[in-house]
C-alpha cells in the first residue's frame, strides 16, 4: 500500500494486528470530532469533549522560570475569556503567540478557577493558508507510543485508511442479501465503510455504526445457529416418550406446594426437548430460591421412568450431601433408589456402588465431579444435571460425553443470571430456560450498607436477631492475590466475634478453605442443626448450602466483591418463613464503581437486574467464563450499548437458518460466501456442556 514501507508494516503488524487491507478497514475510529463547528466562548459546557472556539489572545503570562512552571495565555471572543495553558515547550510557545492575533483552538475545557481553560490546545492562526483543511467529522484513531513514533498517530491513521478507501474505491463486495438490506433499510458495505472512515455528516455516520454493528451481530449469530441446526440433525439424543409412573406418583402426592408457573413451563420446555430424538443441551437459569433443585428431580425422574439413569453433579461435597440427604428420603417415598459418589465414599461402598450403577439398579446418583471420573460406568446413562455450572471446567463437562453410545442429555443449572443478551450470544447454539418467579410467601430480604464505624450498632442487631432464635453468616472476602492478608482477616474477625459473642450463650462455627474436607463438614452440620448460631466463613459457602433459620448474612469488606459473588452470597439467607437482613459492611471511602455495587444491591433483589448492572460496570468481556473464548472480541459492536441491534440481528437469523438451514437459497449464497471466508477456529460451544 502507497505510504506503507516494511517499517511502518512491522508496527501496524505488532501494535494493532494490522496485517491485511480488511484489518485496516476494520480499524474504526473510537471517536469524532466535529471541526465545522466553532463555539462560542459563552456557551462551553464543563462536560464537553473536545471542540473550537476562536478568539484573540489577549495576554500571554510567562510562569516558565518556576519549578513546576508554566506558561498561560487568555483568548477572548465577543463572548467571553478562556484561559490557554502549556506546561512544556514553554519557549516556543512564548515566541510564537502574538497578542492581538486571532486564532482558532480546538481542545477540551475543563474548568479551573471557575474559568475555563484549555491545555495544550492546537492551534492555528485564523486565514493561515499553511493550516490542515479540516472540515466536517474528523474521525479519531486508536495509537499507542510506538505508533506514533512511526507517524502512525491519529492523523497518521487517518491519511492510510483515506488512502485505502480511495485505492479499493468500489472493491468493498456487499456481504448482505437484498432483501435485508432492503428490509432493514440498513446502508450498503462500501458507504458505510466509507462513512464510518470519513464521515459526510452525522447522519450517514450513524447509519454507518449501525449497518457494521448489525453485520457484526447477525454473523456472530448466523455462526452459533447453523452451528446448531447442524449439530442437532447430527448428534442423536435419547428419547423419553412418556411421563410416567414415578413422575406422577410424586408430582400428586409428594410435592408439599403448588409448583411456581415458571417451575411448570420450564419442566414443559424440558420434557418437550427429552421427547425429540435430538441431544438436549439446556442452561437452567433461575435465581437463588426459585426452586431449581425440584424441577431437577422431576427431569430425574422423567428419566428414571423412560428407563434411563440420571445423574446429579454439585460443585462441592457439601452440597452433594445436602442434595443426597434431601433426595434420597424423596426418592424412598416413591420407589426410586439414590446413591452418593464423593471423593470420601469408601473403597468398599465403591465397589458395591460401581456394580450397582452398571447393572442399572441405581437410578439417581449424586456426587461432586468423582462421578464422571473413568471408573464409573453407568448401564444407561439418559440424563446429568449439573448444579451450579460455573465452578465446572470445560474439560469435566466433556468427559460426561463419553458416559454412554449416545450423549446423555445435558441440563445445566445456574443461579448466577447471565444477562440476556450476553447469553444469546454466548450460548446462541445453547438452549435457555429461565425460572423468573420465586415461590409465593417469601419476605423480600432487606438489604443494608454500613460502614465500619457503626460496628457496635452491628453487634446489636445480631445479639437482638440470635435471641429471637435467628442464625448469622458472616462472609470474609477471599481473593487469591492476597491470600495471607484476607486470611488474617479472617482471623481477626473470628476473634472479634469470638469476644463479642462469648460462650457459653452463643457457639460460634468457621468454615474456610484451608480447613480439610471433614472439619467443614462438621462445623457446617453444626450449624445446620442450629447448635451454633453464627457462621464465620470465606466464600466457600457462596453456593447451594440451605439453612432456612439462618436470616443474617452479614459480608465485610463487601467492597471487595463483585456483584454477582454478592447476589449469590445473599441468597443464602431468605428462605424461610422470617424477615432476612443482608448488610454489606464497608470501609468508609468507596470508589464509584463499588459505591454503584452496594446501591445495587440494596435497590435490588432480581438477579437479573444485577448481572445487567454488573456487566455494564465490568464490561461483558469480565464475566466469568467468557474471557478465553474470545466470542466478546467484537470490533465494533458493543453488548452493553447496542442491544437493539443485537436484537434486529438475531431475529433476522433465526429466521434465515429457520428457513433455509443449509443456505441453499440463491440469495442466501452471499452470506454462505461470506462465512465461509470468515470461519475462525472458535471453541465449538454446543459440545461443552
Ligand atoms: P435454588 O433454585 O436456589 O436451588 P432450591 O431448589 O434450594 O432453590 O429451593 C429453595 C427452597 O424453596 C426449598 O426449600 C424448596 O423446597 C422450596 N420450593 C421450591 N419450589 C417451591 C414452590 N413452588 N413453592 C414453595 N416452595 C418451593
Ligand atoms: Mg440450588
Amino acid at each position: 500500500m502507497k505510504g506503507v514501507g516494511p517499517k511502518k508494516a512491522d508496527v501496524l503488524r505488532s501494535e494493532a494486528k494490522i496485517r491485511t487491507y480488511h484489518d485496516l478497514l476494520d480499524y474504526f475510529p473510537y471517536k469524532y470530532v466535529d471541526r465545522s463547528k466553532i463555539y462560542l466562548i459563552r456557551d462551553l459546557k464543563p462536560d464537553m469533549e473536545y471542540i473550537q472556539v476562536q478568539g484573540q489572545i489577549i495576554q500571554v503570562e510567562d510562569q516558565s522560570y518556576k519549578r513546576g512552571g508554566h506558561v498561560k495565555a487568555k483568548l477572548k471572543d465577543e463572548t467571553g475569556i478562556v484561559e490557554l495553558i502549556w506546561f512544556r515547550g514553554a519557549k516556543w510557545i512564548k515566541k510564537s503567540l502574538q497578542i492581538g492575533k486571532t486564532y482558532l483552538i480546538y481542545g477540551k475545557p475543563t474548568v479551573f478557577n471557575q474559568r475555563f481553560s484549555f491545555s495544550h490546545p492546537e492551534m492555528t492562526v485564523k486565514g493561515d493558508p499553511k493550516a490542515p483543511a479540516l472540515k466536517g467529522l474528523q474521525p479519531m484513531y486508536p495509537t499507542s507510543e510506538k505508533m506514533k513514533k512511526f507517524q502512525l498517530d491519529s492523523n497518521g491513521m487517518k491519511k492510510l485508511t483515506q488512502n485505502l478507501l480511495m485505492e479499493l474505491g468500489n472493491g468493498i463486495p456487499e456481504n448482505l442479501s437484498e432483501e435485508i438490506i432492503t428490509d432493514l433499510k440498513l446502508l450498503d458495505r462500501k458507504t458505510a465503510y466509507r462513512n464510518i472512515h470519513w464521515p459526510v455528516d452525522e447522519k450517514l455516520l450513524s447509519r454507518a455504526k449501525a449497518r457494521l454493528k448489525f453485520e457484526e451481530f447477525f454473523f456472530k449469530q448466523m455462526e452459533v445457529l447453523l452451528q446448531k441446526e447442524q449439530s442437532r440433525q447430527r448428534i442423536k439424543g435419547h428419547v423419553f416418550q412418556d411421563v410416567g409412573e414415578r413422575f406422577y406418583d410424586y408430582y400428586q402426592n409428594y410435592i408439599p406446594f403448588e409448583l411456581t408457573g415458571a417451575q411448570k413451563r420450564v419442566i414443559k420446555e424440558i420434557r418437550k426437548d427429552c421427547a425429540a430424538g435430538q441431544q438436549m443441551n439446556r442452561l437452567l437459569q433461575g435465581d437463588v430460591g426459585s426452586g431449581k433443585t425440584l424441577v431437577a428431580f422431576l427431569c430425574a425422574l422423567l428419566a428414571i421412568d423412560n428407563g434411563y439413569q440420571c445423574a446429579l453433579m454439585a460443585p462441592t461435597e457439601i452440597l452433594a450431601n445436602q442434595h443426597f440427604e434431601s433426595l434420597s428420603e424423596e426418592g424412598d417415598k416413591i420407589g426410586v433408589n439414590v446413591q452418593l459418589l464423593t471423593g470420601s465414599t469408601k473403597k468398599k461402598d465403591r465397589e458395591k456402588l460401581f456394580e450397582d450403577l452398571a447393572n442399572g439398579q441405581v437410578h439417581l446418583l449424586i456426587g461432586t465431579h468423582a462421578l464422571i471420573e473413568d471408573p464409573v460406568v453407568f448401564g444407561n446413562l439418559g440424563l446429568v444435571i449439573i448444579d451450579e455450572q460455573h465452578r465446572f471446567g470445560v474439560a469435566q463437562r466433556a468427559k460426561l460425553w463419553r458416559k454412554n453410545d449416545i450423549p446423555p442429555h445435558v441440563l445445566v443449572m445456574t443461579a448466577t443470571p447471565i444477562p440476556r443478551t450476553l447469553a444469546m450470544t454466548l450460548y446462541g447454539d445453547l438452549d435457555v430456560s429461565i425460572i423468573d418467579e420465586l415461590p409465593p410467601g417469601r419476605k423480600p430480604i432487606k438489604t443494608l450498607h454500613r460502614f465500619d464505624a457503626s460496628r457496635a450498632e452491628l453487634v446489636h442487631f445480631l445479639r437482638a436477631e440470635i435471641k429471637k432464635g435467628r442464625q448469622v453468616y458472616i462472609v470474609y472476602p477471599l481473593i487469591e492475590e492476597s491470600e495471607k492478608l484476607d486470611f488474617k482477616n479472617l482471623m481477626e474477625g473470628y476473634e472479634f466475634i469470638l469476644a463479642a459473642f462469648p460462650r457459653p450463650e452463643y457457639q460460634v462455627s468457621i468454615v474456610h478453605g484451608k480447613q480439610k474436607a471433614k472439619d467443614k463438614d462438621f462445623e457446617m452440620k453444626r450449624f445446620a442443626e442450629g447448635t451454633t448460631q453464627i457462621m464465620v466463613a470465606t466464600t466457600v459457602i457462596e453456593v447451594g448450602v440451605n439453612v432456612p433459620n439462618a436470616s443474617v448474612m452479614v459480608i465485610e469488606s463487601a467492597e471487595k466483591f463483585g456483584l454477582a459473588q454478592l447476589h449469590q452470597l445473599r441468597g443464602r439467607v431468605g428462605r424461610g418463613a422470617e424477615q432476612s437482613y443482608c448488610i454489606l459492611m464497608t470501609k468508609n471511602k468507596l470508589t464509584p464503581v463499588a459505591k454503584k455495587r452496594m446501591k445495587t444491591m440494596v435497590d435490588s433483589n432480581d438477579g437479573f437486574k444485577i448481572a445487567e448492572v454488573d456487566m455494564e460496570l465490568r464490561g461483558p468481556g469480565d464475566i466469568k467464563g467468557t474471557q478465553q473464548s474470545g466470542i466478546m472480541n467484537f470490533k465494533i459492536a458493543d453488548l452493553v450499548a447496542d442491544q437493539n441491534i443485537l436484537r434486529f440481528a438475531r431475529q433476522k437469523a433465526i429466521e434465515i437458518v429457520e428457513e433455509d438451514p443449509f443456505l441453499r437459497k440463491p440469495e442466501n449464497l452471499v452470506l454462505k460466501t461470506h462465512l465461509q471466508a470468515n470461519k475462525d477456529s472458535r471453541i465449538n460451544w454446543s459440545r461443552i456442556s
